[in-house]
């Protein structure tokens, strides 16, 4: 199995893996279901959904959780402190970085299955 970056490379930056489009606005909690240049389908079905939450938690929890651990290991800010950041970065970051993380996931599904992005159906 081989990677092609090159649709990760344009989901990141807002653009359609396919056509390099700049993706259709949408709020910053969402991505477009489809490509408005080329149709490519985005919101896929049959559970695709759970890629971009995987995404999500895992830049949560190894993107910013670790950036609180340092200065509370360090003694630069308090345990009491780091745990009420957690939690509330934890609850509210989320929603703030689920538009990047369909996009990321969006470039990784099609980096690894480029054949895909010819289909126009979900499955
Ligand atoms: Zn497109």
């Amino acid at each position: 199995m081989s990677f092609d970056p090159a649709p990760l490379l344009r989901t990141a930056r807002g653009r359609c893996p396919r056509c390099e489009a700049r993706l259709p606005d949408a709020p910053f909690w969402d991505v477009a279901p489809a490509c408005a240049s080329c149709g490519l389908v985005l919101r896929r079905r049959g559970g695709f959904f759970l890629g971009a939450l995987v995404w999500n938690y895992g830049l949560v929890a190894f993107g910013y959780l670790p950036l609180l651990l340092i200065p509370g290991a360090l003694g630069w800010i308090g345990w009491k402190t780091v745990a009420w950041a957690a939690a509330a970065g934890g609850l509210i970051l989320p929603w703030f970085i689920h538009g990047f993380a369909w996009r990321v996931w969006i470039g990784i599904y099609y980096g690894f299955l480029p054949d895909q992005m010819g289909r126009e159906m979900d499955d």
